[in-house]
């Protein structure tokens, strides 16, 4: 059986995508529609069906039950208001707030991840997923951004896509990878990014790359990692809706980039 991806017992817990108590938000009576993207295919499964089971199994059942749980319950405190009804109720966001909601972010990257791991090596290393198990810390090269869905009467929906992606610099000690996970229950959108460099010796001398938002999604996008330390209000000016959720979605993949030397 494989490990769990945050520490070394066996991966034998499924880990809901969307957590039972947001599933409870819905209305029992309705039919639900949900995207799932399988990186290893490239294709989409789509579901339609009463309940709602995407499943990873990545976890331990530890992990699972404890510090996991004790997360979702955390952000069921923070965003539980907003994510499904409530459209356009105001808030603040807090610094200690914003930072459990990257982190429920940061964990649904890794389990994407590590869903579709295969053979494949994953992309955070042991030493950073069981620093974020203990500590909830975020590796460097993560950023978060936070957004609005659309809100329209009646319908019901959420969808899971990561990407994973490779850069194509004619520098090998400059190439380096991405993983992007875009993750959206009902109006909230939570998107995930991680860079590293290829190579071990420019892990040690240089910070990875970030990406911070830039001017053309800002009213729509709230970057809420790396903390910058402030409040942040809620909803931003600007919601998604169907044509610009997928240019959001898909916006990291195929980016080009540029060293300042
Ligand atoms: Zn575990």
């Amino acid at each position: 059986m494989k490990k769990c991806a945050f520490c070394t017992r066996p991966a034998d817990s499924p880990e809901h995508i969307f957590s039972d108590w947001m599933i409870e938000l819905l209305p029992s009576d309705q039919r639900y529609v949900c995207n799932e993207r399988i990186v290893s295919r490239d294709e989409y499964i789509r579901y339609q069906r009463r309940k709602i089971k995407f499943v990873a199994k990545a976890v331990c059942t530890p992990c699972n039950n404890g510090w996991m749980s004790d997360l979702e319950g955390a952000l069921k405190s923070i965003i539980g208001d907003v994510l499904v009804g409530n459209w356009g109720a105001i808030k603040t966001f807090t610094p200690e707030q914003l930072k459990i909601i990257a982190a429920f972010a940061f964990k649904t990257l890794v389990l994407a991840n590590h869903k579709d791991l295969g053979k494949k090596r994953p992309f955070f290393t042991r030493h950073q997923r069981s620093l974020f198990r203990r500590e909830l810390a975020i590796p460097a090269g993560v950023s978060v951004f936070l957004a609005a869905r659309e809100h329209v009467a009646g319908k019901y929906y959420g969808f899971w896509k990561s990407v994973s992606g490779d850069s194509k610099s004619k520098s090998t000690s400059y190439n380096w990878m991405m993983y992007s996970c875009t993750w959206n229950f009902q109006n909230i959108v939570l998107q995930a990014v991680a860079t590293k460099w290829k190579s071990h010796t420019h892990r040690k001398s240089q910070p990875p790359i970030t990406f911070p938002e830039g001017d053309d999604w800002k009213p729509a996008s709230l970057q809420i990692w790396p903390l910058n330390g402030t409040n942040l209000e809620w909803p931003p000016n600007y919601c998604l809706g169907p044509d610009s959720l997928l240019h959001y979605r898909d916006r990291f993949e195929n980016i080009s980039v540029q060293l300042l030397r």
